[in-house]
């Protein structure tokens, strides 16, 4: 770095120089079930047709009414509710970023469970708002007590349920929830329900949005088409009054979604019915993964309504990291999540693959456990 270089480092935010960049993971060789993608890769047809769909896309143009069609699309594929509103963002990333600057005024708060997405985090202290971590219970569920205390002090902008949860993978109880987004209400906050994870779990709140719309008329409902099946184009969108996402979608880049992203999110949707099946394959193999898991001594899962799963290994505080590293060995790549959070000392996440990933995810973990047994 030049002298020069140096001193110009101190017009970038000291905060922003104290983080870390996000670390993505080192994974080509490797079976990758570290990032809850869809493991299923389109057919040659699809991909051909895709293909050429693409190939004619006016990519010297700006986004412009393909866009339109797309929200027209996504609005029929959730079955829009009357008075709600959509919004497209560059992923649901970038519509937590959007509401957080929408909300950040000073004093302004955010509250969510821990351990939780770390993007709601993140976002909040980036535009300068107080950001409060509610720790779950012990098995992972909704600390009522604790969240309506800190939700009374703080009276936050912003309450985040990510509904089912990242990294346990759990739905929480729908009456907690309803008493939160009731005591939220009082003072005019808003609820975020986040729903990345919707086509692997039996639950989705737009039913309780479309039976009680009164009681949710300050709740937001995001979505991705990430682990839906399309991780690579970055696609979110939000689900919410239509005076609510009126005031978010200022803030939007006028661009966010770019031509060739809007042009296979619609193809896919076209085609919903195939990753209808490959999310019906998922949830099997979920569960097939969760009973082999059950059986075997070591480790204990803990039940998924998402395309992930949590993994608690027995023994010593540094077991979960030992077996990461075997696993990287059989050339395995998870997430080691024991650091994270001290209520997931111990744990991996893992991502539900193919069922020949899933083989050789359980092939690695007998591997390490085997290692485990006999230190
Ligand atoms: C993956 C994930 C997102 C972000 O999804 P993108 O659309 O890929 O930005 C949002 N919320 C939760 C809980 C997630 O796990």
């Amino acid at each position: 770095m030049t002298t020069q270089t140096n001193k110009a480092l101190r017009f970038i935010r000291p905060d922003v120089q104290a983080m870390h960049a996000y670390a993505v993971q080192h994974s080509v060789g490797m079976v990758k079930l570290d990032a809850m993608e869809n493991p299923f890769t389109l057919s040659p047809e699809l991909q051909a047709e895709l293909g050429k769909r693409l190939g004619a896309v006016e990519v010297n143009r700006y986004p412009g009414a393909r866009i339109d069609d797309l929200k027209t699309a996504l609005a029929k594929y959730v079955d829009l509710p009357a008075g709600l509103g959509l919004m497209l963002g560059n992923g649901s990333d970038e519509l937590i970023s959007l509401l957080s600057m929408a909300c950040a005024v000073p004093n302004a708060k955010v509250v969510a469970p821990e351990p939780g997405f770390v993007m709601y985090g993140m976002s909040a202290k980036l535009q300068g708002l107080q950001y409060i971590g509610v720790p779950l219970k012990a098995d992972f569920a909704l600390d009522e007590a604790a969240m309506s205390a800190a939700i009374a002090q703080h009276e936050p902008a912003i309450v985040y349920i990510a509904y089912p949860n990242n990294p346990t993978a759990n739905l929480w109880d729908a009456d907690t929830i309803r008493r939160l987004i009731t005591q939220v209400s009082a003072y005019g906050g808003l609820v975020v329900m986040d729903e990345a994870y919707q086509p692997f779990s039996s639950k989705s709140w737009l039913d309780e949005i479309r039976q009680h719309p009164e009681a949710n008329a300050h709740v937001l409902l995001m979505r991705t088409l990430s682990k839906f099946g399309l991780a690579g184009i970055r696609l979110g969108y939000m689900i919410a009054p239509t005076a609510l996402i009126n005031e978010i979608d200022k803030l939007r880049p006028p661009y966010n979604v770019s031509v060739l992203n809007a042009e296979c999110a619609l193809f896919a949707l076209e085609h919903s019915e195939v990753f209808a099946l490959q999310a019906t394959v998922i949830r099997a193999e979920r569960e097939a993964l969760f009973n082999a898991l059950q059986q075997m001594a070591g480790v204990t899962p803990y039940a998924s309504e998402a395309n992930m799963m949590v993994l608690r290994f027995d023994g010593d505080a540094h077991a979960a990291s030992r077996a990461f590293e075997v696993l990287k060995t059989h050339h395995v790549l998870v997430k080691n999540v024991s650091k994270m959070h001290p209520l997931l000392a111990n744990c991996l996440r893992l991502t539900i693959g193919t069922p020949d990933e899933n083989r050789q995810l359980l092939a690695a973990l007998q591997a390490a456990l085997l290692i485990e047994s006999h230190t």
